[in-house]
């Protein structure tokens, strides 16, 4: 079936000509067949035109970091580092032990709010207790399928506790290794088979949690996997000032060494966070050709700091966006993040030359998030002949007006608002701002019976837990913040 969207304004974020006026663009197979001013439909069946008048369209955006099931935790803590917050959650989530349906209704509400958002592809770095399983994952894919979302699943891997072994002071009296060769890679090769043999737009990268929670061999398995099936990796990267210090005294100071021999950096890792990189770190990121996703919301609601954006870009470093979970950023808005990444990057540098533009975290959002997937390279995050034709439809609303510059306005002022119209493959998933294939009603009243399972289990754990553990990560941060120093505010 093909489409035809009429006199649209179209974003393409091409540097030389980013806005083009009184397009038309013909998709036909969930492909983009032709952008122009007078195109040639003739040979298609055209079976739906969408009138564009006065409505801006652009790419949809890309969620490159995200953790969908973290929805159920949603805005139950508040000021909380990183570490603490994660051990709330894992509590929680042990405890109540959400079955693979939980699983699939919990992804399916973090997918909806993303489309009616404008995201139209995410990366769901995907980890559940007490652990990953087969019908989990493919829960998750089943998800992306109802809903209509270009998905990639990253199961999360990791077989050892980087905040235990700092605790142990040394990398000599690290606690032993506690993973039993768990079947990884049985699952994940079973997932990546479904996926295959299925007509799904979803995909499978390789998701280990972080390189501090996985050990020298596990990861050496997932860079021999990731070569042998052409598959991306997906990990956090330096999130925490903690991480840093810990990391200084697990490696002697050489992290970059350590990733560098275990054949991390290269163009199919995509890191996220990365706040507490080195310079060292950011050169083996731009050279190696790997991403760094930025998830500004979750660094600032945990305190994490401010991710280098401006050193990796001046680098030539792929950067692109992410939400992290739910409970972390308590949205799934790609538009947020693009807003606070431009803010950002004016708290660390004097020249406002420097600062990152509305048209830098726009690519960011769109075409760069595409780039770190190698799954997506090439096929989204832009509206050009041969792209697959994931795209939004904006009808100007009240915070678009007086639309003086629309970049600008889509990035400082909300575009989110005025998402009408979300095409993924050629698909309509959102019309008129109504999701099409699946009932939001439906979605909440779904999620209802798991979401307050969780919500009475975190209360009596944040009651009755032992803070022993709270204490001992407030001790070391204590030593983080003697020795890590190194200012992430202003560059003269
Ligand atoms: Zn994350």
């Amino acid at each position: 079936m093909a489409i035809l969207c009429t006199n649209a304004l179209v974003v393409n974020l091409d540097r030389r000509k980013p806005i083009l006026k009184e397009q038309q663009i013909l998709i036909d197979q969930g492909v983009i067949v032709q952008v122009g001013k007078r195109i040639m439909a003739g040979g298609f069946r055209v079976e739906e035109r969408l009138d564009c008048s006065g409505k801006i369209v652009m790419p949809g955006l890309v969620n490159t970091h995200s953790h969908l099931t973290e929805i159920l935790q949603r805005s139950l803590r508040d000021n909380v580092r990183m570490e603490i917050w994660r051990r709330y959650r894992a509590l929680t989530e042990e405890i109540a032990n959400p079955s693979a349906e939980e699983i699939g209704a919990a992804a399916e509400l973090a997918c909806a709010e993303m489309l009616k958002s404008g995201v139209t592809a995410v990366v769901d770095h995907f980890s559940t207790r007490p652990g990953l399983s087969v019908p989990k994952m493919k829960a998750i894919l089943g998800a992306f399928d109802r809903t209509g979302i270009r998905g990639v699943l990253a199961p999360s891997l990791s077989d050892q506790d980087f905040l235990l072994m700092i605790a142990a002071k040394s990398s000599k009296s690290r606690p032993r290794e506690r993973r039993d060769k768990a079947p990884w890679q049985d699952q994940v090769l079973q997932v990546l088979d479904h996926i295959k043999s299925s007509s799904t737009l979803s995909g499978l990268v390789l998701g280990p949690s972080s390189p501090f929670n996985c050990s020298d061999s596990l990861l050496r398995e997932v860079v021999d996997m990731a070569q042998q099936h052409d598959l991306g990796i997906h990990t956090h990267l330096l999130e925490t000032r903690l991480q840093r210090w810990g990391v200084r005294r697990l490696y002697h100071g050489d992290l970059a060494g350590r990733l560098q021999r275990l054949g991390l950096f290269s163009p199919r890792l995509s890191a996220a966070h990365g706040v507490w990189l080195d310079e060292r770190e950011m050169d083996l990121m731009a050279s190696s050709g790997a991403t760094v996703v930025h998830n500004p919301a979750s660094n600032l609601k945990l305190g994490s700091g401010i991710a280098p954006v401006v050193e990796l870009k001046e680098r030539g470093v792929n950067v692109s966006l992410g939400t992290d979970g739910g409970d972390t950023s308590d949205s799934y808005c790609i538009f947020e993040q693009m807003r606070l990444a431009a803010f950002l990057s004016r708290l660390t540098r004097d020249n406002s030359d420097q600062w990152l533009t509305a048209f830098d975290v726009l690519r960011m959002g769109t075409i760069n998030g595409a780039q770190a997937i190698p799954l997506w390279r090439g096929k989204i995050g832009k509206i050009a002949k041969g792209y697959r034709a994931d795209l939004l439809i904006l009808k100007p609303q009240l915070r678009l007006n007086p639309l003086n510059d629309v970049i600008h306005q889509l990035v400082f002022c909300g575009g989110s608002h005025s998402v009408e119209t979300v095409l993924v493959d050629g698909k309509i998933v959102v019309r008129g701002g109504h999701l099409t294939r699946v009932r939001e009603e439906k979605i909440i009243r779904k999620v209802e019976p798991v979401s307050k399972r969780m919500r009475r289990l975190y209360r009596a754990i944040a009651k009755n837990a032992p803070h022993s553990a709270e204490l001992a990560i407030g001790k070391l941060y204590k030593n983080a913040f003697k020795e890590e120093k190194r200012p992430r505010f202003i560059v003269h």
